[in-house]
């Protein structure tokens, strides 16, 4: 089958390979119908995730159909429509008994696939601890309406839930990429008073204003200011940063007002500072971390109901046989790229 490959720092090919086999009896095997292409992928080429392994098939975000179970699992069976969660964990160490999944201590915990077992940007994927990896696909829900469920759809509907909205909140979101885009809609679900996405690249903040108008839109440079005036306490009440550039940390907690929550979704590429000085009496609170995918049968259902469409982002689609340029589209940003699926 073709399999996406990492090969080294710099460089990944389109091989041939074996279709994976079941190894425990708490796999799944899954043939994928459609996958995309995260930002992860991208830091993986570029060296910059040294616990990915050379050789694997990469690839995290898929949905597609189960080919084959182990003898203990009992919640997907072949023939069954399937999201595959970037996480896989086994559900009963004391982390997952928490939710906090992503932390998961079995060997296969956390984010394994297409990191440092082989993922999805092939034909077929095999997906340990099935029982909680996959989330079967309601009925009339598409491919690519349930494409982002177990990856960035799940990390805004995570950031969303850790960063306790309420409706008399104004709460800014920092960065308008396919993360932000899902973590936006997300917060939308809490009915906050007012929502302000700041965005630097002027192609994305069209995105929003244009799908999203009731959603404030402001450059980086403005943010401090439009904030401040556009906000009942001299800040936002939840900041949520999910940029990931580099001075987006310090835009976080300056336009917080005090005592605001301030969740860091972002994957930084280095250090951050804290300037606890020029903060003290400020007494925000900070929360961090990875997505703890736990949620992605109640993001299916939302997605059901219509409350969640995810749709939009999908901008381009290729062919695996032509992952190569779909890459090429996604790592330089071509063309208005914001998601790309690769079907088969
Ligand atoms: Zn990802
Ligand atoms: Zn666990």
């Amino acid at each position: 089958m073709l399999a996406y490959t990492y090969i080294e720092k710099g460089q990944f090919r389109l091989l041939d390979k074996p279709v994976p086999r079941l190894q425990q009896p708490t796999d799944a095997l899954v043939c994928v119908t459609l996958g995309s292409i995260c930002t992860s992928d991208l830091h993986i080429k570029h060296g910059s995730v040294p616990r990915a392994v050379p050789g694997i098939t990469v690839g995290h975000e898929m949905v597609g159909v189960v080919e084959e179970v182990g003898a203990e699992v009992t919640t997907v069976k072949p023939g069954d429509r399937v999201a595959v969660n970037v996480e896989t964990f086994c559900g009963h160490c004391f982390f997952c008994r928490h939710g906090y999944v992503n932390n998961c201590t079995d060997p296969d915990g956390g984010w394994a696939l297409g990191c440092r077992i082989d993922g999805g940007q092939a034909e077929y994927v095999r997906v340990p601890h099935a029982d909680q990896g996959l989330s079967r696909i309601p009925e009339g829900v598409s491919d690519e309406q349930a494409l982002f469920v177990g990856d960035i759809l799940a990390t805004g509907f995570w950031a969303a839930r850790i960063s306790e909205i309420t409706e008399e909140d104004t709460v800014l979101i920092i960065g308008a990429g396919p993360t932000g885009v899902c973590t936006l809609l997300c917060v939308q679900l809490k009915h906050p008073k007012r929502i302000m996405v700041c965005e630097k690249s002027e192609e994305r903040a069209d995105f929003i204003r244009s799908h999203y108008p009731e959603v404030l839109v402001v450059r980086p440079e403005d943010c401090v200011d439009f904030v401040r005036k556009h906000s009942d306490h001299g800040g936002a009440d939840v900041v949520l940063e999910v940029a990931g550039g580099e001075d987006t940390f310090r835009l976080a907690w300056q336009c917080a007002r005090p005592n605001a929550i301030v969740t860091i979704v972002a994957m930084y590429d280095r250090p951050q500072v804290l300037p606890l000085p020029d903060m003290y009496g400020k007494n925000l609170t900070f929360k961090t971390g990875g997505v703890d995918g736990c949620d992605c049968d109640e993001i299916l259902r939302l997605i059901a109901e219509g409350r969640i469409d995810t749709t939009p982002l999908i901008t381009h689609r290729f062919p695996l046989a032509r992952i190569e340029e779909a890459y090429h589209v996604f790592e330089h940003r071509l063309d208005g790229v914001i998601k790309v699926a690769v079907t088969q």
